[in-house]
């Protein structure tokens, strides 16, 4: 007798076991494949995990199989080992681990058929002149088609910015027609679009180690911001392509703007597939195939493309490495640099994790000599590296934050016609809103936080949980009208910048300013035009972008990040800081940074604007070792939230006082309250718990996790166990 073990997206840690379905060919089970099954009252799709001849439960208790839903599995194994292999070591529930590796469509049951099954090639013989010079669009389509001699599929059209409504009209000119599909790619000597750029040294010295070797080699490309890190990626890519194997390029949530993208698909003559958010469920899976067939040598995604199956792996490039959008900070905790990682040393492809401000754990590894560290230390072409100025504003009058020897500066380089990137890290007008008579503050209701304050529109927004209202006539608490707001946001500042400036173009960049589709690259767009302006705006501006124009960068408020609770506080602060600041002088003009800080004297801060994040970093990992910090100590969260306060604290003490005595090897901490107890109107608390050993920690937290599902409270609250946590 057989049984199929399949994993099913559940909350439980385990697999379970079913009957074969009712008249199946007991052959044809092929470990890998999508079924259809009972689950309570429920039908779900699981995977089919292995084919077994025992199983723990009873058979007259086992259900049959509803359906196989694929002939063979869609998932190459190397990916199913891969969302195991994460199972495992993120604690999380193989079921869950499993599906969130397939594309979204998969999941909901679509069938594992990409749309396309040919391909557009332009005619013998035909040409361009058959097209009105006036219609741009249809030349453009054309053009792309007749560059991709063995034919363009629709999806690499449109991934291309080609407009695939006009492919009909091309066809019925009989400039273009379909041809099966032939999984060919340009011959090697024809996959540029445009010549190299010469490297210099120490690009050329990152370059050769790159591709110097064959197999898994991971290596840390550390480079200052304009150093040209892209353009050794781009190199080192083309000699995967010439071997013609696939290169994978994940990039952070907010990196993946047309111009990142852009770069990639000027270089080459090559299909390249995107796989992001902004994609419909079956576009993703389009892309996905694209990728798994082989038919997209490029593929560049952000964190959950980690899981993207490549026909023939040839190289993994993390660009920004140090970012947090590759850690998922819900469900499947999964850092996908980590597992970028992993990935690379099962499929022997060599991986470039790339930053201007690697992560410390990255550095570590460098230093234990399981990375190998590159690094460009002079920026590429002419840009030379900014100059930086700690200002120090203690007692000087401020107007809404802007120090008027800051003003003068801004002055002076706009008469000078340049840019300026103004960057406060806080959307909205004002970051809380207060009663200035009895000092009432307007607080969310759900959260232990306070409500900031939006003029464009009029609301008060809760930027923890998005609850919003009406901004108050009157304070809540004694009824005055004399409300005021405190602190500066963008909106704020962008006010005020334009009073200063009212002949100057102002733009404002932040996730509201930006919310409608194809308004960042509309701003983007006016600001590479070059002329003078101020660019305000929160983290978004910090990332990839290329301002040639832009000379000075003015960082408002860095202060808040100095002294947070969180170990981590002060390297985000730095990054934030250096990545910012790595927008100015860029290009032939020098760049200047001015940082208004009231703490000029902090030791660390001092030690960034005077020697660099080299310094600043090696000097933090000092202080991490001497505290036992990681990357010395390795760590986990148990975090649980439950509707009343102390319910989510005595579930984790009870864990602890039961469980610690088993697990005397590992430190335990806490529970504490978390740094926000009250979140979206429930109280969160958490335990920690770490150990300087990797295996011994990873080994306590199986038998934890397994325990702790057994817990009579456990199905009553909603607990998660996060594995090298990024927010403490
Ligand atoms: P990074 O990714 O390190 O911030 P980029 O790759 O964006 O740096 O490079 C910054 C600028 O320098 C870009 O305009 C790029 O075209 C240019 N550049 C890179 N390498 C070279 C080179 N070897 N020679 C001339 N210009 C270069």
């Amino acid at each position: 007798m057989i049984f199929l073990r399949v994993a099913i997206p559940s909350p439980l840690r385990r697999h379970f076991d079913y009957l074969p379905p009712e008249h199946a060919n007991t052959h044809s089970f092929q470990a890998g494949v999508r079924v259809k099954v009972p689950f309570g009252r429920r039908e779900l799709i699981g995977i089919l995990l292995e084919v077994v001849t025992e199983t723990d439960v009873p058979t007259s208790k086992l259900k049959p199989v509803i359906d196989i839903l694929d002939n063979t599995p869609l998932q190459p194994q190397y990916i199913r080992d891969l969302a195991l292999w994460a199972a495992d070591y993120y604690q999380h529930p193989i079921g869950d681990a499993l599906f969130q590796s397939l594309p979204v469509y998969l999941r909901k049951g679509g069938e594992g058929v990409a749309t396309h099954t040919y391909l557009w090639q332009a005619t013998h013989n035909a040409s361009a002149e058959g097209i009105s010079a006036r219609a741009h669009q249809q030349q453009a389509l054309y053009q792309l088609i007749a560059e991709h001699p063995q034919g363009i599929s629709k999806e690499a059209i449109r991934a291309e910015g080609g407009q695939i409504t006009l492919l009909a009209t091309l066809e019925s000119k009989k400039l273009i027609k379909k041809v099966t599909q032939e999984h060919s790619l340009p011959e090697a000597s024809h996959l540029l679009k445009e010549a190299p750029l010469v490297l210099n040294t120490e690009q050329q010295n990152a370059f050769q180690s790159i591709t110097k070797d064959e197999g898994f080699n991971a290596f840390l490309l550390d480079g200052i911001t304009g150093s040209g890190k892209t353009e050794v990626y781009l190199q080192a890519i083309h000699e995967t392509l010439k071997k013609g194997r696939q290169a994978l390029i994940l990039v952070p949530e907010i990196g993946l703007t047309p111009q990142t993208v852009q770069r990639f698909k000027s270089r080459f003559r090559v299909p390249v597939a995107v796989l992001h958010s902004n994609l419909t469920d079956k576009q993703r899976f389009d892309a996905w195939m694209h990728a798994s067939k082989g038919e997209a040598p490029i593929v560049i995604g952000t964190r959950s493309a980690i899981f993207t199956p490549l026909k023939s792996p040839g190289i993994i490039i993390i660009d920004e490495e140090h970012d947090s959008s590759f850690k998922q900070q819900e469900g499947f905790r999964y850092s996908a640099r980590d597992l970028a990682v992993v990935r690379a040393h099962a499929e022997q492809v060599p991986i470039v994790l790339g930053s201007a401000t690697p992560s410390l754990e990255s550095l570590h590894n460098c230093v234990l000599n399981r990375y190998q560290h590159l690094m460009l230390r002079v920026r590429a072409g002419n840009a030379k590296t900014p100059e930086f100025q700690l200002l120090d504003i203690k007692r000087l009058p401020l107007n809404n934050g802007l120090s008027s020897t800051l003003v003068t500066q801004i002055q002076q380089h706009l008469e000078k016609g340049t840019q300026v990137l103004v960057f406060i890290n806080r959307r909205g007008f004002a970051p809380s809103l207060i009663c200035h008579d009895c000092g009432w503050l307007a607080e969310c209701r759900r959260c232990d936080a306070r409500m900031t304050l939006h003029q464009k529109p009029a609301h008060l927004h809760c930027h923890h949980c998005d609850s919003q209202r009406p901004i108050p006539s009157q304070c809540d608490h004694c009824g005055s009208r004399a409300l005021k707001p405190v602190g500066a946001g963008t909106e704020r500042t962008e006010q005020t910048l334009n009073e200063l400036f009212p002949k100057t173009p102002i733009f404002r960049v932040d996730r509201d300013s930006t919310s409608r589709k194809g308004s960042m690259a509309k701003i983007m767009e006016q600001v590479q035009e070059g002329a003078s302006c101020i660019l305000v705006g929160t983290q978004m501006l910090a990332k990839g972008h290329h301002f040639p124009k832009v000379t000075l960068v003015a960082i408002l408020d860095a202060d808040a990040g100095l002294f947070s609770t969180d170990f981590r506080g002060m390297e985000r602060t730095a990054q934030m800081i250096v990545q910012v600041a790595g927008r100015a002088g860029r290009a032939e003009h020098p760049g200047k940074v001015v940082l208004q800080t009231h703490h000029a004297e902090h030791p660390l801060l001092e030690l960034l604007a005077t020697k660099g994040y080299e310094t600043f970093a090696k000097e933090e990992l000092k202080q991490r070792h001497q505290f036992q910090l990681p990357p010395y100590q390795h760590i986990a969260i148990i975090r649980a939230e439950a509707a009343y306060t102390g319910r989510a604290e005595g579930f984790l003490q009870s864990i602890r006082d039961q469980q610690s005595q088993a697990f005397p090897h590992v430190q335990w901490s806490g529970p504490f309250p978390s740094p926000m107890e009250k979140r979206a109107g429930v109280f969160r608390s958490q335990l920690l718990i770490s150990s300087l050993s990797r295996p011994l920690l990873q080994h306590s937290l199986s038998y934890l996790c397994a325990n702790i599902e057994t817990h009579p409270m456990a199905s009553k609250i909603r607990w998660s166990i996060d594995i090298d946590p990024y927010d403490m």
